[in-house]
């Protein structure tokens, strides 16, 4: 089925669930082009307002997935009744398309250890899967490990660096990798390694995994608590049509 885009405070976001979303990866897949996914949420929104570059990144990916429960109240005050999928969510999803493929994936993100851990355990749940590169994501030089990424020609990258990096080196990596579906995770591979707990249910079914992460994570709560108030003000203060 063809994705259908609104525009949430101009950046583009599209009604699509996560089956589908799916499906569109794996098309793309089967067609041997690049794929850029987005699970956008309301912080890198927010961060388009300011940083133009980073609002062309937006604009030029393939697909921006809705994510976070602002997200979703956006869409919403536009008129679209669309579910949000969660990122780490959809990243496990992509996991098991690629174990059940054989899609050569590669990892890419957080503290050495931590990746470590992290490949393990996916390796212990997706046992097929075709992990052909991984790596720790501090790295200064991206361009050397677009060029490792070239010479295993993956189809698969999840990549863990945080907003706006982790797209900022896909937009690199596009331009020299083909046939491969990347997508930024942000903090996902901490989840994965099991040192960083996933919240509990009863906080994602409420939409509100990040008040959970910013408990744990009090470091988060500056960056991350004024945002969502603003960022509905500002949608509900929008009045442009798509
Ligand atoms: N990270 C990284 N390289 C960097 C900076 C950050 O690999 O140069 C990792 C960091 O270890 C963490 C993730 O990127 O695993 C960022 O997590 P955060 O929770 O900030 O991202 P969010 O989920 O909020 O996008």
């Amino acid at each position: 089925m063809e994705k259908r885009n609104i525009t949430v405070l101009k950046c583009p976001v599209a009604l699509i669930d996560t089956d589908e979303a799916l499906k569109n990866t794996d098309n793309a897949l089967k067609n041997n082009q690049n794929f850029h996914i987005i699970t956008i949420n309301p912080e890198m929104i927010m961060n388009a307002q300011k940083n133009a570059e980073f609002f062309e990144i937006l604009r030029n990916s393939d697909l921006n997935i809705p994510d976070g429960i602002g997200v979703e109240i956006a869409l919403k005050l536009k008129g679209a009744n669309q579910k949000r999928t969660r990122g780490i969510d959809f990243s496990r999803k992509l996991l098991k398309l690629a174990s059940e493929n054989g899609y050569k994936t590669a990892l890419v993100g957080a503290k050495e250890e931590i990746i470590q851990k992290a490949k393990e355990n996916i390796l212990n749940k997706y046992p097929n899967l075709n992990v052909v590169y991984s790596r720790n994501g501090y790295f200064k030089d991206d361009e050397e490990i677009i060029e490792e990424l070239k010479s295993v020609e993956p189809q698969i990258l999840l990549l863990g660096l945080g907003s706006p990096k982790q797209e900022e080196f896909i937009v690199k990596a596009k331009k020299e990798l083909s046939g491969c579906a990347m997508i930024g995770i942000g903090g996902s591979f901490d989840v994965f390694s099991g040192v960083i707990k996933e919240s509990p249910i009863i906080f994602r079914k409420l939409g509100l995994e990040w008040l959970y992460r910013t408990i744990l994570q009090p470091e988060r709560f500056k960056r991350i608590f004024p945002l969502l108030p603003i960022f509905l003000i500002k949608c509900i203060m929008d009045t442009s049509k798509d």
